[in-house]
């Protein structure tokens, strides 16, 4: 298998463990990160020794230069793309939605919802037969959030990935015939950084009690189902939205 994977928001949760599952699965691996070009490479080392490609490629997906000069970077670097995993997300601080700025909401979707596009149609770009490629997979971080509304945490959050979901079913469908496959994944609490960016490290171990398996979920459980998804054992699996949760 000769064939790359791109993952936003590589670097670091669910994106690092997806990395390091993938390439044990074969994949040749694109580590984007934004901010933290350490642990960009730390991935990119840990997939090297798996005996796979991997390289570091710095970009904000909320940013359609900084997204178009990723992919051109990609294109140079790597065999041809067949796998997008659209995993980089922000949240906020808690705070309700008669308190939020314009700013703050803007960003929410920026990162969240227009990065998806934005990274989703460079890859259909590359992958869609259509084009003249060999098809591929792409599989979207949405959260339980989108379920749940997220009320006196982050709406702006919940609702941008309520769009996320709308996004994989409409893209599923667009591209079905063209040899892509298009897919969600919605984890639950997760222990991961994300937390302590939204100013609560403690907030997957205080959540515990109120999920039906009484923990949080681990990063690499997440990319397994990633990984899954991606692969060719999901073949007939398409427009999929896959509660990761603990039942929650
Ligand atoms: P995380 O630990 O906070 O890591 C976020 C990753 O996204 C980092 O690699 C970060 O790069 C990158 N990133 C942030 N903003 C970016 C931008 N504008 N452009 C490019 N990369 C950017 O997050 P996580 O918990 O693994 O979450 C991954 C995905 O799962 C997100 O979409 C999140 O919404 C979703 N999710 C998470 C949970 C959870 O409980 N953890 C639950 C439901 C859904 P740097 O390292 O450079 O900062």
């Amino acid at each position: 298998m000769d064939r790359s994977l791109l993952i936003t928001g590589g670097s670091r949760g669910i994106g690092a463990a997806t990395a390091l599952r993938a390439a044990r699965a074969g994949w040749h691996v694109a580590v984007n990160y934004v901010r933290d070009a350490a642990s960009a490479d730390a991935v990119v080392a840990q997939v090297q020794a798996l005996g796979r490609q991997a390289v570091a490629l710095p970009g904000d997906v909320a940013d359609e230069a900084q997204v178009l000069a990723m992919f051109q970077r990609l294109d140079a670097a790597l065999p041809p793309l067949a796998g997008l995993v659209n995993n980089a997300g922000v949240v906020d601080v808690a705070a309700r939605v008669d308190e939020m700025a314009a700013a703050r909401v803007q960003r929410m979707l920026a990162v969240n919802v227009l990065g998806s596009f934005l990274c989703a149609r460079e890859a259909v770009r590359r992958m869609s037969t259509a084009h003249g490629g060999r098809g591929g997979a792409i599989v979207n971080l949405s959260s339980a959030a989108a379920r749940l509304g997220s009320p006196g945490q982050y709406v702006d959050y919940a609702a941008a990935k309520g769009a996320v979901d709308t996004f994989t079913l409409g893209l599923a469908r667009e591209v079905a015939a063209e040899g892509i496959r298009v897919n969600a994944v919605r984890p639950g609490i997760i222990d991961t950084d994300i937390h302590a960016s939204g100013g609560q490290p403690d907030r997957a171990a205080r959540l515990a009690a109120q999920v039906p398996m009484q923990r949080p979920g681990q990063a690499d459980e997440v990319a397994a189902t990633i990984v899954w998804l991606l692969s060719d054992d999901a073949s007939y699996t398409t427009g999929a939205i896959v509660d990761v949760s603990g039942g929650r």
